[in-house]
């Protein structure tokens, strides 16, 4: 689970790492006393779950109260990767003398945790990592609970810090090790951590995920509201379906998480590409299946759309009427295919049938997903 770059300056804090003063907003109507508070320059942030905000402008100085108005205005309701910005936080503008990069991750792969430093932090990590002058400095550490802040210290000096900042960047870094383990975390970074003219140290920024097998146990961060900021994955958690939002031009519902899958292999290996998994899980009724197809047809990105049931405790002939009625709520005419078997199946057929509406009466997925890739090729289909 990925938390806010606030919430996870929150954790932060409680395991004594400096972090710039802040608030959030959630209305336009309250930054100006808020930021008022905060600071007489104040930074305005974005805060979705997507990193880049910087380059996307979600990330803006102000230099008084009502510049931080205007910027919120222009920030808030913004897209950055897809995220909507609904949520905004107002910072004390730091007076930056230089930035660097540390973070530490679950290293599943070698069973380990990894803390990595660079002392050219705020730009991307990806750039870091495929620069060898910038290059990442990383320690693998076997066990947190056993680690002593001198170790990190004799591994941060290598990167050429010494002195106040040496011992100022160990601290932290120790504590972020410490944060990590207390909240069961599989990413804590800090990019930029900043050093101000006045030589303090501070969390300008936090990506934080945590462990979300571990979520039991860390009951407040459990509670936190999730961010749905996609409207389709929002509306999908309306209807009640599995839903994840992807890049292809082809729906998919299915009525099992490997049958969808299975639909999206087949897809791919036609060349085509899938614009959405959506898994219905056992609960059909009428009115969802009616639901899963007005959502896709909202799609302007879906160009087509598969549908694949089985039913098994699924009611197939309820499917087929959801089917029928999300389609007549619809003015946007593209291919639809369906295949349907199990339980009812004939009655289903039949509804389908009445209605004009391609159906596979077999297992083979492949023949449904032909079948429509074959009629968006064609162009609109008929309803
Ligand atoms: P990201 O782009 O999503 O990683 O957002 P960040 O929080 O890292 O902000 C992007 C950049 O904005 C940072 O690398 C900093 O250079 C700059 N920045 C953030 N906070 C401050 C601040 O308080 N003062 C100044 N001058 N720059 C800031
Ligand atoms: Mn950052």
């Amino acid at each position: 689970m990925k938390l806010f770059e606030h919430e996870g300056k929150s954790l932060f804090a409680d395991f004594g790492i400096p972090i710039p003063r802040g608030r959030t907003v959630d209305r336009l109507e309250e930054v100006l006393s808020a930021a008022r508070d905060v600071a007489p320059e104040v930074v305005v942030k974005a805060q979705v779950h997507a990193g880049g905000r910087g380059k996307a402008g979600g990330v803006r100085l102000a230099r008084n109260g009502e510049e931080a108005v205007a910027l919120a205005g222009e920030i808030m309701g913004m897209d950055i990767q897809g995220c909507s910005v609904e949520r905004l936080l107002l910072e004390e503008a730091l007076d930056i003398e230089k930035e660097f990069y540390l973070s530490v991750i679950l290293n599943a792969g070698k069973d380990n945790f990894m803390l990595m430093f660079s002392s050219f932090g705020g730009m991307d990590v990806e750039d870091l990592a495929h620069d060898p002058g910038k290059g990442i400095m990383c320690f693998e550490i076997e066990d947190l609970s056993s680690l002593h802040e001198y170790e990190i210290r004799n591994f941060l000096r290598e990167s050429g810090l010494s002195g106040k900042t040496l011992s100022g960047v160990s601290s932290v870094a120790f504590r972020l090790c410490r944060c990590f383990r207390a909240r069961d975390l599989t990413l804590a970074e800090i990019n930029p951590l900043v050093i101000t003219r006045e030589g303090d140290i501070l969390a300008a920024d936090a990506k934080v995920e945590v462990d979300d097998n571990s979520l039991f146990r860390q009951k407040d961060l459990q509670a936190l509201p999730p961010e749905v900021s996609d409207p389709f994955e929002k509306r999908a958690a309306e209807i009640g379906i599995s839903y994840v939002q992807m890049d292809g031009d082809v729906g998919i519902i299915a009525s099992g998480a490997g049958l969808a899958m299975n639909t999206m292999d087949i897809l791919e290996s036609k060349g085509a590409r899938a614009a959405n998994f959506l898994e219905t899980g056992g609960g059909i009724t009428r009115e969802l299946i009616a639901n899963s197809v007005e959502l896709l047809f909202s799609n302007p990105a879906v160009k087509g759309v598969v549908v694949n049931l089985y039913g098994g405790v699924n009611p197939m002939l309820a499917a087929a009427n959801g089917v029928v009625d999300g389609l007549r709520s619809h003015t946007r005419s593209i291919p639809i295919v369906v295949k349907l078997l199990g339980n009812q199946q004939e009655e289903a057929w039949r509804i389908l049938d009445e209605a004009r509406i391609l159906t596979v009466k077999s297992v083979h997925t492949e023949k449904a997903v032909t079948m429509l890739l074959e009629k968006m090729e064609g162009g609109e289909d008929e309803l």
